[in-house]
């Protein structure tokens, strides 16, 4: 058997060495239009720190070791720029060479791209951050020119990611957010928590913010001129899917069972391309994450391999990102997903330490949301200091397996002063929720 992968960073290349480690006389190409092998783009934003350090750390492995150790075939700079469903084919360019390749099996792993503003197009003191390609170019702007001032466009968790490593290393940074709010994922809580720790760190967040021009050094807005050295955008992201004729759903991502298999035979997709399977939901969303693609990728090789028997488990929307003392998780559904879905669900807030009779920890805000009729937990988010992203990883568990607030403020949780109070915060929300 012949798999061709189309995409070698989080899912593309989990499938493919899952693929050889169950069988290793399945052939494996995998074909990457990037110069990078697969890394960890989760670590962009703190690769930032170090302006010496190579981007390559990154890597998760060698081009060495995924050939040789692997035994994949790895192709650095070639792209996939046609497919032949019918004769189970992909025309590949390798710069100025075109070749077709068969396969039996293909998997697309193409991911998703930044979204690109065309104003900022031909600046060249605009930069973007979604490829490892686009960390390189901010790294060398900034250790070659006499950055003071970064602008930072669009307020998703890589540009607060960003904001905080610019801070720390002395660069005086704001940010432009063309919505009236930020992280639409999170609460009026939550959000007014990260409004208020910005501010406390001098990073001013403007907005409301329509970007009219730009010309060197300045963008001008519906709410004035703004100067800086640098403009880093993060506009969110688009699945990279136009070139496949096959079943698309929210923002044009690629549908797929819960085997990863798509609406063509022999065809499975994975990673930021697709959709992902929402338990709490029991239905499909668009949630691009790296630890998605990555046990996506693994469900794909298994169901290649043995054929069909593995389900994607599937997702509740975890996320959490650090923003200076602060950690900001959540899990389940959103205000806006259970309005949306028409869902009569109760809210529960508490504000209390991470700690019992020990020095340290500090204070944290947990916001928890359960069904009225049915008493499930829907969701939960939480921002504070201390350990907050673990604390989502206990309602992510309670969730993913239909818990009600009931049961779950119960949960027999450690207790020791060192790591908490004898009430855990997440029980403390949920005796409230009773
Ligand atoms: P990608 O990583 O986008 O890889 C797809 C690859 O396919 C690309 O290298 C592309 O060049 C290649 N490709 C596309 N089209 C073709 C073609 N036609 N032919 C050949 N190759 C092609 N996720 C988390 O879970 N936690 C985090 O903390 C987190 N932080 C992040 C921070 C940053 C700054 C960024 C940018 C992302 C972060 N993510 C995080 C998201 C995570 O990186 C992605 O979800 C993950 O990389 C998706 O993996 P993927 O394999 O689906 O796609």
């Amino acid at each position: 058997m012949k798999v061709v992968v189309v995409g070698g960073v989080a899912g593309g290349l989990t499938c493919a060495s899952n693929i050889k480690r169950m069988n290793k006389d399945i052939e494996v190409v995998v074909f990457e239009k990037g110069v990078d092998v697969s890394y960890g783009a989760c670590g962009m934003p703190y690769n930032l720190l170090d302006l010496e350090k190579p981007v390559e750390s990154l890597y998760a492995l060698s081009l060495q070791e995924i050939r040789e150790k692997r035994g994949i075939d790895y192709r650095l700079k070639h792209e996939v720029i046609g497919v032949d469903f019918d004769n189970k084919s992909v025309t590949v360019r390798n710069g100025d060479k075109e070749f077709e390749e068969n396969y039996d099996v293909l998997v697309i792993a193409t991911g998703a791209r930044g979204n690109k503003i065309p104003i900022f197009e031909g600046n060249d003191d605009s930069f973007y951050f979604k490829t490892l390609e686009d960390l390189r170019k901010v790294k060398s702007y900034l250790k070659e020119n006499d950055v003071k001032k970064v602008c930072l466009v669009g307020a998703g968790y890589v540009n607060l990611e960003v904001a905080e490593v610019l801070k720390e290393k002395g660069v005086d940074v704001f940010i432009l957010e063309k919505m009236d709010y930020i992280l639409p994922q999170f609460c009026d809580e939550v959000r007014e928590k990260v409004y208020s720790k910005l501010k406390e760190k001098g990073i001013d967040l403007f907005l409301g913010v329509d970007i009219t021009a730009k010309e060197k050094g300045v963008v001008r807005t519906n709410k004035g001129d703004f100067n800086a050295d640098m403009f880093i955008i993060s506009a969110g992201v688009t699945p990279n899917s136009e070139l496949f004729d096959i079943k698309k759903g929210a923002k044009g991502a690629i549908v797929t069972d819960r085997y990863m298999q798509t609406s063509r035979k022999d065809v499975y997709a994975v990673g930021d391309v697709t959709l992902a399977y929402n338990r709490v939901i029991d239905d499909f969303v668009y949630f691009p994450l790296g630890t998605t693609a990555n046990k996506q990728g693994r469900v794909a090789a298994y169901n290649i391999v043995n054929g069909n028997r593995l389900e994607f488990y599937g997702i509740v929307q975890t996320a959490t990102f650090k923003l200076f003392e602060y950690t900001v998780a959540t899990t389940g559904l959103s205000e806006y997903q259970m309005e949306n879905l028409g869902i009569d669900f109760e809210k529960t807030v508490v504000t209390t330490h991470t700690r019992g009779a020990y020095p340290g920890g500090g204070k944290v805000t947990v916001v928890m949301y359960h069904d009225k009729k049915n008493r499930k937990i829907l969701g939960a988010q939480m921002v504070g200091e201390d350990v907050v992203a673990k604390r989502i990883d206990i309602i992510a568990t309670a969730i993913s397996n239909n818990m009600k607030i009931d049961e779950f403020a119960w949960v027999d949780l450690s207790y020791s002063p060192p790591f908490a109070p004898v009430w855990d915060p997440v029980l403390t929300c949920a005796q409230k929720a009773l």
